[in-house]
């Protein structure tokens, strides 16, 4: 806990009188981070924060990278512009190196102020220089991947118009000038064209992961729907070599949903596809790898093998199957069974081989965030 004496080093709080000084000691959180932690992540809940001792860097999404837009040394804030507007942090904060920085909540902040308006003056001040600032890195284009040429309402455009936005790959679609083209045709930065391409194909070309880096993974997770991207960010949190295989994008079937009400930590409601992507980027962030339009097609239970489609083998003392389920259409709407993902267990019953009938156990662990 820091004390009254150590905050009057600190330009923000040094003309504080002592009661105000003892106010600030008891209601700031003291935070010791290592580093390349995290102390704030944009969309966060306002709140304000100060560095005593280390760096700290700013960093943006931009275009899908995450850019170094800002340093915080000792004495410098950071919060202020969601703090004097009332927003939610429009930027990442985190440690370079081991650093001390303080944190003062909303409610708190605000009883400072009532106590020492020269405190939300000086905050205030700062926020106006970083304001301009901010507000260019928001206003830069999303620099397009990949041109998507075809009609809108093609189904093939559609489909890889959402593939496209659930991997987070920025594209603008063009009208076609040809009406003899054989179907959709994606145009990449370096100017080659893919057409009618499978989505294989468009991962590839547009650098997501189609192809497992390793062999062998402390886990290999199956499905990137909300289970899997889940367990992803915890086995990877973790320092588990954590991998995902998902058939087709992340997201799974919560990735369609326009409004989620029910996921906790979103008071207000969450659409399936900022949920997804949320999760997406924090898997990545913690070092999860996420290979997909690839699919398992077997899983061996003896050696804890897990074959992907075209035969390659992993290994994992770990396989969480986050399948999720198809809907078995029979053509009847009142037909509305479940299945789990497709999924071979020779001589095995789990989720994973629903129709089989026959009974034993697999080294495996089901989820579903259903
Ligand atoms: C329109 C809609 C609205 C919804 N709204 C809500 C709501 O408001 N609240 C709520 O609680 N729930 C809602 N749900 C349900 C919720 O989305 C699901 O319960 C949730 O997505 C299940 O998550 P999951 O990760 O278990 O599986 P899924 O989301 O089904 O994900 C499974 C993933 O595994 C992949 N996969 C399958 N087989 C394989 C394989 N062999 N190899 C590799 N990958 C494979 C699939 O491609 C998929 O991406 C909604 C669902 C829909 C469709």
């Amino acid at each position: 806990m820091i004390t009254a004496d150590a905050l009057r080093g600190v330009p923000l709080f040094s003309a504080l009188p002592p009661d105000t000084l003892d106010y600030v000691a008891g209601a700031v959180e003291d935070i010791r981070l290592v580093a390349g932690e995290y102390f704030a992540q944009e969309g966060d809940e306002r709140a304000l924060f100060v560095v005593i001792e280390g760096r700290a860097e700013i960093t943006k999404v931009v275009n899908g990278d995450e850019l170094v837009i800002g340093v915080r040394t000792p004495g410098m804030l950071f919060g202020e512009v969601p703090m004097t507007l009332s927003t939610k942090f429009p930027a990442s904060g985190r440690a370079t190196e081991p650093t001390r920085i303080l944190r003062l909540g909303v409610s708190e902040y605000h009883s400072l102020a009532a106590l020492a308006p020269s405190v939300a003056a000086h905050v205030g001040g700062v926020a106006r220089v970083y304001l301009t600032d901010l507000q260019n890195w928001a206003a830069a284009t999303p620099e397009a991947e990949a041109h998507l040429i075809g009609p809108r309402a093609d189904r093939r455009v559609r489909e890889i118009a959402t593939f496209l936005s659930r991997n987070e790959i920025p594209f603008e679609r063009v009208a076609p000038d040809d009406a003899a083209a054989d179907g959709p045709v994606l145009e990449l930065r370096d100017g080659s064209r893919l057409v009618d391409p499978t989505m294989r194909e468009i991962a590839a070309a547009v650098g997501l992961g189609v192809q497992p880096t390793a062999t062998e993974y402390d886990v290999v997770i199956l499905g990137a729907g909300p289970a899997g991207l889940t367990a992803a960010v915890n086995g990877a949190a973790e320092g588990l070599r954590t991998l995902v295989v998902e058939s087709l994008a992340p997201g799974g079937q919560a990735g369609t949903s326009t409004r989620i009400e029910n996921y906790t930590g979103f008071p207000y409601g969450v659409s399936g596809d900022d949920l997804a992507s949320r999760a997406l980027k924090q898997a990545r962030r913690l070092g999860a790898e996420i290979v997909v339009t690839r699919s398992v097609t077997e899983l061996r239970p003896g050696g804890h093998d897990v074959v992907l489609d075209g035969g390659d083998v992993l290994r994992a003392p770990l396989v969480v199957l986050a399948t999720g389920v198809e809907w078995r259409g029979s053509g009847r709407a009142t037909d509305r069974r479940r299945r789990p993902g497709n999924l071979r267990v020779p001589g095995a019953s789990t989720p994973a081989t629903p129709d089989d009938g026959t009974s034993r156990t697999i080294p495996c662990t089901t989820l579903t965030s259903g």
